[in-house]
């Protein structure tokens, strides 16, 4: 099977689908690899490293669509509902399609997709089991935007974050609060701990206390009884439920320099958890990062991709955080992807079967490819996904 990648056409999107690296790995699998000249220059992987670790590299975008058995994408339908666009006529019947499309904000972007007779796989369906972690973009990304959001912060307040003990005085460390301890949120505290800070946090799933803890942060507790839905995620909680986890809050924000948010629920808008009331609280010269910014914020004053300076307080609200790191971000991107194709090869009835020779085999039983398949003979087939469009139409669900 050939497996083509493109450069990524959404606008400031600097990450690639695949990385030199993965490429003797991939062909050791059977799989060969074609690349658009300038795919992984952005995230400093240039056309020279992909040709030594044997993937060939074509001159034009159409030519590696027209090869490629399978489109390998950052991102696809939904995640780049606009200059993705271009790429429809590009796809043809029976081609495989893989990558994040963000199929429940955009499922008319996947009934696109369908209707070229694409197979199309959304990447952020993968579901949260074990075997599919190594698969899982949400969790790779979700370690970037931790990483790099305390970074901001740092760069941002006006303070230094590790105690000091100088002959010119002392330097009380900084104290930042992560709100929401998934995965960007153990990150954020992991790294805000390396650089000194005192760190707390807080997160509705009771569970995370000892992960926090772990990391040497503290465990904000908060008499509320929130809790875990699904999967491991946050459950949606009520309006009230909200009121309350803001008014304990107050007190917690005002006393820190920095506050990371990091709060969302799948599939809905990220809950408004901070306040303009406790901005005024904090002092000047503080910061919020706001990371749940792509889904509307967690902080009332966020707007998205803009810096908001209110009463000395700055409010950053990035989106697309891990294409600011795109070299390590393709790697882990890179990594997710070869799991997940070498996933849709068949595997051998019984695993101690040495004659097994892998074959690519998209119909085989397997939870990871049903849970991701968005599309398949010129139809949209993820159940979730026809309830959505249904709704949508205002057709029978
Ligand atoms: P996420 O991105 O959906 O949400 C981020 C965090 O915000 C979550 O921890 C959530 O509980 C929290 N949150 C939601 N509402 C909140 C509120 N009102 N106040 C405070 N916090 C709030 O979550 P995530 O980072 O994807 O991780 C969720 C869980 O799933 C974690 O325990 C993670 O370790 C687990 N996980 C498991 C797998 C797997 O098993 N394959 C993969 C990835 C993540």
């Amino acid at each position: 099977m050939i497996v083509g990648v493109a450069t990524e056409s959404f606008p400031g999107e600097r990450r690639v689908a695949l990385v030199p690296d993965i490429v003797p790995l991939l062909k050791k699998r059977g799989f060969e690899v074609v690349v658009q000249a300038g795919a992984g220059q952005q995230a400093g992987f240039p056309d020279a490293a992909y040709e030594a670790k044997g993937a060939t590299v074509l001159g034009t975008r159409d030519e590696v669509f027209a090869k490629a058995e399978i489109m390998a994408h950052v991102r696809v339908g939904g995640a780049n509902p606009d200059a993705g666009q271009d790429d429809l006529p590009r796809y043809r019947d029976g081609q495989v399609v893989v990558g994040a499309a963000d199929p429940f904000s955009h499922p008319d972007r996947i009934a696109d997709l369908a209707a070229r007779g694409v197979s199309a796989f959304g990447l952020e369906l993968v579901p949260r089991t074990t075997r599919a972690q190594a698969m899982d973009i949400l969790s790779s990304m979700a370690t970037v935007a931790g990483y790099r959001a305390v970074l901001w912060a740092a760069d941002r307040l006006p303070k230094f974050f590790p105690m000091f003990m100088t002959a010119a005085g002392t330097v009380a460390p900084a104290r930042v609060f992560i709100v929401g301890a998934g995965v960007a949120g153990l990150q954020a505290i992991a790294t805000a701990k390396r650089l000194g800070a005192i760190v707390s946090a807080y997160d509705i799933r009771p569970a995370v206390k000892e992960e926090i803890e772990s990391l040497g942060g503290k465990f904000v507790e908060m008499e509320l009884e929130g809790g875990e839905g699904e999967g491991g995620y946050a459950k949606e909680m009520d309006e009230e439920f909200y009121r309350r986890q803001r008014e304990m809050m107050l007190k917690v924000v005002a006393a820190n320099d920095v506050v990371i948010t990091t709060a969302a629920v799948p599939g809905k808008k990220a809950p408004t958890l901070v306040t303009a009331a406790m901005v005024e609280g904090m002092a000047p010269g503080s910061v919020i990062v706001d990371l749940a910014a792509e889904r509307g914020g967690n902080c009332e004053l966020t707007k998205a991709d803009e810096v908001v300076v209110v009463g000395g307080v700055t409010i950053l609200g990035p989106t697309n955080v891990p294409s600011t790191l795109p070299f390590h971000a393709s790697q882990m991107i890179s990594k997710n992807m070869f799991n997940f194709l070498c996933n849709m090869l068949s595997k051998p009835k019984d695993r101690r079967d040495r004659d097994h020779v892998e074959a690519f085999d998209l119909e085989q039983e397997d939870d990871i490819l049903e849970a991701t398949w968005m599309t398949k003979g010129g139809e949209v087939i993820h159940p979730a996904l026809l309830d959505v469009l249904a709704t949508a139409t205002g057709g029978p669900a």
